[in-house]
């Protein structure tokens, strides 16, 4: 969705700075841009009817805030009705409970069990005692899925491997929950919500009581989203969803207005299969990423979970002035690598994520990276600082200092021109993000 759904809309803004003045015939074509990308988002068409004659209504009437050119203007509109339109306001779990029990349910295949564990790490580096305790008793490797999961971010783990009974499971284990903040239930699926799957969840939640039902949908059905979130809520009653797959679904869009038109509110969002790749969500900030006004906030937070938080903010502030040496170049591949994929990380800087980023800079894989930080090593202060001396005579021994081939080194120089070039490219629109971050975002 970040990708083809997020492409789309940027597109049309794309196309919009490009314009000066915005007159009927601009607003028109604007507009059918935007109605165009939502509906291929799969979002459902009288959402998106809805959506465009308030957009259009507003542009036409609503006086611009003060200091807000016309076409400011016109996107704030847009940005304020998608955030109406994907969720509005921000779901949040209330951690009241000793401990607060949250259950996971949903069909086959819809992330459950991958949620659970992203979900528990979450929780665990707020610093909160968490649990994970697998009751899918149906599919045989879901006790080792979970229990690999939960030894990988070393939370601890309940279940009976043999066990075909849910509750015979959550009460064997019920002595040891009160010794965390919040324990963590995941549940078989099927393939639809039939009688089966209604009556071990219900059991479930009559033994349990838990104060969390979440229900996982995978961003993929679109807006079939409705329909699925309204049967779990008349069979078992929800207290929110969590949407995953959202990275590789172009109908997320979809999924997400749905659940907001059913009001079932989104909380978490999952992003990819790195454990890391989920998040509470947050409508404001998800659209701002999704329009490419950049988020400068999310960014922060990511990169101080991986390195210092002065370092984060001096790396940040340096990227955006496009003034970074080799220095920073390995810097910030370090921080990235422990960031999660680039690709991510550049949608959330503000001006960045409108700017059409060159594949290749996106797919640098994790040997390349390994040997470019050997070749940095080899060079000199002077030349880590002063890249554009390094000249033919210099790239020969700085690769027999590296022991890599002077091809390596030349791609190196080439993507670090690449990574300047797009970062001072971004010029205008990063003037934009900003003028956005101060005005209305966040
Ligand atoms: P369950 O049957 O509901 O427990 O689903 P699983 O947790 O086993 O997930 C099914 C598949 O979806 C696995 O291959 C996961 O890696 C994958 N998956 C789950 N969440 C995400 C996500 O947010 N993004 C991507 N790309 N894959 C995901
Ligand atoms: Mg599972």
């Amino acid at each position: 969705m970040l990708d083809s759904f997020g492409e789309a809309l940027k597109d049309s803004l794309r196309k919009l700075l490009k314009i000066s003045l915005i007159d009927k015939k601009v607003l028109d074509s604007f507009l059918s841009d935007i109605r165009l990308a939502l509906l291929s988002g799969d979002v459902d068409i009288e959402l998106v009817n809805s959506i465009i004659s308030k957009i259009r209504s507003r542009a036409e009437n609503e006086k611009p805030k003060p200091g807000l050119t016309q076409r400011e203007h016109l996107i704030n509109v847009v940005y304020e009705e998608l955030v109406a339109l994907l969720g509005a306001e921000r779901g949040k779990i209330e951690l009241s409970g000793k401990p607060t029990k949250i259950l996971l349910a949903g069909l086959f295949g819809s992330g459950k069990t991958t949620s659970a564990a992203k979900l528990a790490k979450l929780f665990k580096k707020q610093g909160l005692k968490v649990c994970l305790v697998q009751t899918d008793t149906w599919r045989p490797a879901a006790y080792e899925q979970l229990k690999q999961l939960a030894e990988k971010i070393s939370v601890p783990f309940y279940g009976i491997k043999e066990s075909k009974d849910p509750l015979e499971i959550v009460r064997k284990f019920s002595q040891d929950y009160n010794r965390f903040n919040v324990v963590i239930f995941d549940t078989a699926g099927r393939h639809a919500l039939d009688k089966d799957l209604i009556a071990e969840l219900k059991a479930l939640d009559a033994e349990l009581k838990p104060q969390e039902k979440l229900l996982v949908l995978s961003a993929d059905i679109g807006q079939a989203a409705k329909a699925q979130a309204a049967a779990f809520q008349s069979a078992i009653g929800i207290t929110g969803v969590i949407v995953t797959k959202l990275d590789g679904s172009a109908k997320g869009g979809g999924a997400l207005s749905a659940c907001s038109a059913t009001n079932a509110k989104v909380k978490f969002i999952g992003l990819g299969e790195h454990i890391d790749d989920f998040e509470a969500y947050e409508p404001k900030q998800f659209v701002s990423r999704l329009l490419g006004l950049g988020d400068l906030q999310t960014l922060l937070e990511k990169a101080q979970a991986a390195i210092k938080k002065e370092e984060a903010e001096a790396l940040a502030k340096k990227m955006l002035k496009a003034e970074f040496t080799f220095d920073d170049l390995l810097k910030q591949i370090e921080a990235m690598q422990k960031m999660g994929p680039l690709k991510q990380i550049l949608s959330l800087m503000p001006g960045l994520g409108m700017a059409k980023i060159p594949s290749e800079l996106l797919q640098t894989q994790e040997s390349k990276i390994k040997s470019w930080r050997v070749i940095i090593q080899s060079m000199t202060k002077e030349e880590r600082n002063n890249p554009e001396i390094i000249d033919a005579k210099r790239i020969t021994r700085i690769a027999k200092g590296s022991g890599k081939p002077e091809s390596e080194v030349r791609e190196l120089l080439k993507y670090y021109a690449q990574m300047r070039k797009l970062l001072k490219s971004v010029g205008s629109e990063k003037q934009l993000a900003k003028l956005f971050k101060g005005k209305f975002v966040g």
